[in-house]
């Protein structure tokens, strides 16, 4: 769908214009591009005293071949990072001219409240030197994790600072805060692959946990999915045919799920990525059984419950069956895949449950009763099944999307779809790329570790912020 507005802030007299009337100037936010670094630029890595997660981040950004530099204490990160194999050039805080393309920090030495002024030590000289579409990652202690209360406290309060930075440091830069739960070190590789790259574009101001897991995986990480299949539900056009593709590029086969009556387009997408088709309605009484019985034979590698539907009215206006379609759709049927296939065993090791919510499950909205409870029964369907998967070595996690241009929002009445596209700090929609890529981050067998989470895709929406 095209972003009118957008094309023309981004015309020479657009820019004029936006910037003495102060209108909202959504820049192109940088994607993902396989010919190009995964971090376009150079990181500055900073820490407060007793960092404990140099070494896993310094492995990452050896891998990844990043131009990095040290910020303050780097005496005190310097060895680790030579011992993990990666060697920091000194950055200078007097110089104003350098630019980064991110900003890492480890707070996870930080016991209390006092020691949080490192955060302030760290950012407050650099501040303006992040260029368009930055990213900053903020990593921690799971404060659950956290015996002292006022450690706690002070991890905890991470989250504030990181939303903050989100909405200020502006020119469509993002800001994430990462919890590592402690012996969850070694699972961080791949959620800092993501946030630091362009496949995060539309991601901002999120949470992720990160869980111990004993799974090591050997990845080319260009193919992460080689080898694996995954099932995409509502994959015949919007967010669930760039699912398919993205996962299909990462290497995974496919198997693209629809109504018959979307027949044409499911065909065009799985023939354009060479995955099979199954063509049926979820809510049909025998489609757990037949869905479990189609993947039997190769077993399960990734579940994306990605096809809903809205039937927007208020309450008192709402029809019974507009009420128990979308409920039926958008939740229910979701929990009688999960049962088939467990049933079933069709979900293989390392497997993943990924949902597809929505930050109306999260916030609620206007005329949307039935589409925020079905929305956010998902968000309570992955929280209450991440522990009884753990057990199986699967994961379940979801999305939230705000406003991503597809069909699904082209119907909104024009002002509030145009409410919808600027209020967030990047100021325009999402593409349903951006979702597919989260789910992409979740799907990789890297990812062991993320489980339970929900990461919203809306470029820091102001609705249930
Ligand atoms: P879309 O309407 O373009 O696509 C949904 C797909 O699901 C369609 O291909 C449809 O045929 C399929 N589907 C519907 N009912 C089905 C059924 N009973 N069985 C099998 N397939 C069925 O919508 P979209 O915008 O791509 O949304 C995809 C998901 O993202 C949905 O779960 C939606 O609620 C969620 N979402 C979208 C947005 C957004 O801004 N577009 C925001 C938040 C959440």
């Amino acid at each position: 769908m095209s972003d009118r507005y957008q094309l023309f802030a981004n015309s020479p007299v657009g820019r004029l214009l936006t910037r003495n009337l102060g209108l909202p100037a959504p820049l192109v936010l940088e994607r993902f591009d396989a010919n190009k670094p995964l971090v376009n630029g150079a990181v500055l890595l900073g820490a407060a005293p007793n960092a404990e997660l140099i070494a896993p981040i310094a492995r990452v950004l050896k891998n990844i071949h990043a131009e990095a530099y040290a910020g303050n204490q780097d005496f005190i990160h310097q060895t680790a990072a030579s011992d993990a194999g990666l060697s920091l050039r000194k950055h200078n805080v007097d110089d104003k001219e350098s630019k980064f393309k991110a900003f890492v920090f480890d707070a996870s030495g930080i016991k209390n409240s006092e020691e949080l002024v490192e955060v302030y030590n760290f950012f407050h000289p650099i501040a303006r030197q992040l260029v368009n579409c930055g990213r900053v990652v903020v990593l921690g202690r799971t404060p659950e994790s956290c015996t002292d209360p006022k450690q706690a406290t002070a991890q905890r309060a991470l989250e504030g600072f990181v939303r903050a930075v989100a909405k200020e440091f502006k020119k469509a830069s993002t800001a994430q805060l990462i919890y590592v739960a402690p012996n969850a070190e070694n699972q961080v590789e791949s959620s800092l692959r993501f946030f630091l790259s362009a496949k995060s574009a539309y991601v901002s101001a999120q949470v992720v946990r990160i869980s111990p897991n004993d799974t090591q995986v050997n990845l080319d990480w260009n193919k992460p999915l080689a080898g694996k299949t995954a099932l995409v539900t509502g994959a015949s056009r919007g967010i669930g045919e760039a699912i398919a593709d993205v996962l299909a590029r990462d290497g995974a086969h496919v198997i693209c799920l629809d109504i018959p009556a979307q027949e044409a387009d499911l065909n065009r997408v799985a023939g354009r990525i060479g995955g099979s088709v199954l063509g049926l309605d979820i809510t049909a009484a025998d489609a757990p059984q037949k869905i479990a019985d189609f993947c039997k034979v190769k077993g399960l590698d990734i579940i994306v419950h990605n096809a809903g539907v809205t039937r927007d009215k208020t309450l008192a206006n709402m029809t019974p069956q507009q009420w128990n379609l979308v409920m039926n759709i958008n939740l229910s049927s979701e929990e009688r895949i999960n049962d088939a296939l467990l049933a079933n065993n069709v979900i293989n090791s390392n497997g993943r449950i990924i949902c597809v919510s929505s930050i109306s499950g999260i916030a609620g909205n206007l005329g949307q009763a039935n589409y925020g409870m079905s929305k956010a029964g998902v968000i309570g369907m992955v929280q209450a099944m991440t522990p009884l998967l753990k057990a199986q070595n699967i994961t379940i996690n979801a999305v939230a999307p705000g406003f991503i241009e597809t069909q699904m929002t082209a119907a909104i009445p024009f002002a509030i779809r145009e409410a919808g596209r600027r209020m967030n700090s990047m100021s325009q929609g999402g593409q349903p790329v951006d979702v597919a890529e989260a789910i992409a981050w979740y799907a990789n067998p890297a990812s062991a570790g993320v489980m339970g989470n929900i990461v919203r895709v809306c470029g820091q929406s102001l609705i249930g912020a």
